[in-house]
């Protein structure tokens, strides 16, 4: 599309499907990783979230009939890891689906062996490659707060890890930044949560980052946007390395809603057994 008409075709979306004030004031009121952004950034995610929602069919499953508001709330905290990105990193998001409350989700798997399996998981979110972000609505409700657990970041921050294939915690990274960097920094914090939790500790995060490099990425990116003064603070390389990637620096001038605890995130980290997975599809 030329540029002049792709620049056309936004402003008539925006002004012709603007999304309601009273929504998008409720969604970023309620969810405490909106909160820190100021009056510019909040135009720009609320344009972002509108132009996200035009393209994109949102499908209620298990009973549930999606509310405007529920839409709007997911593509405003979905929105959020590409708000200096741009929306091409999700055009692979077609389409979202919201069931009321955990699921099942049943996949196939080949073995070593190559002999063919299905199983069976209760599932909070799911991110497909090349398909939709599926999210349960109780669990959204339930990563409003600073505690690290947010599964709208999570499952979309799976799609940013699957742009260039597989999710394995390596996402396509911006001309500059260093790869072997990006590596050392994640398997050194990653080899440090497996030895706590090898030695029976209690790590700050979201235990569930020790399955696989690809839930690591998507559990600090949570930690990112809900934690970032407590991932500066224990991961400082890390926090360097996804403030490069994400484009923000969601710490600064950060310490921490009014009563937060530093001990509080692990004690409201739901089973790791309904969190989530990315299967491919
Ligand atoms: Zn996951």
């Amino acid at each position: 599309m030329f540029p002049s008409i792709r620049r056309w075709r936004r402003r008539r979306v925006l002004e012709q499907h603007a999304l309601p004030d009273a929504l998008v004031e409720q969604a970023f009121s309620a969810q405490w990783a909106l909160q820190r952004l100021d009056g510019p950034d909040r135009r720009r995610l609320r344009e972002l979230a509108t132009l996200f929602l035009h393209d994109r069919d949102v499908y209620g499953a298990g009973g549930l009939e999606p509310e405007p508001g529920m839409a709007v709330e997911v593509a405003l905290v979905g929105c959020l890891p590409v708000l200096n990105l741009g929306l091409d990193w999700y055009r692979d998001v077609r389409t979202l689906v919201l069931y009321p409350g955990d699921f099942v989700a049943r996949h196939r798997y080949q073995d070593e062996a190559g002999i063919e399996h299905d199983e069976e998981s209760v599932m909070a979110g799911e991110a497909w490659e090349r398909g939709p972000v599926v999210l349960s609505w109780a669990n959204v409700e339930a990563s409003r707060d600073a505690d690290g657990f947010n599964v709208v970041l999570h499952e979309f921050a799976h799609k940013l890890d699957m742009v260039n294939g597989e999710a394995n915690g390596h996402p396509p990274l911006h001309r500059g930044m260093d790869r072997q960097r990006w590596t050392r920094a994640f398997f050194m914090a990653y080899e440090r949560l497996c030895a706590e939790l090898d030695a029976g500790g209690e790590p700050w995060i979201d235990p569930y980052a020790a399955e696989s490099p690809a839930e690591f990425f998507s559990v600090l990116s949570e930690a990112f946007f809900e934690l970032p003064w407590l991932l500066k603070a224990e991961e400082a390389t890390v926090y360097e390395q996804l403030a490069l990637f994400y484009r923000q620096d969601p710490a600064a001038g950060m310490k921490g809603p009014v009563g937060y605890s530093s001990s509080s995130p692990s004690s409201s980290f739901p089973d790791a057994s309904s969190v989530c997975s990315s299967p491919s599809s």
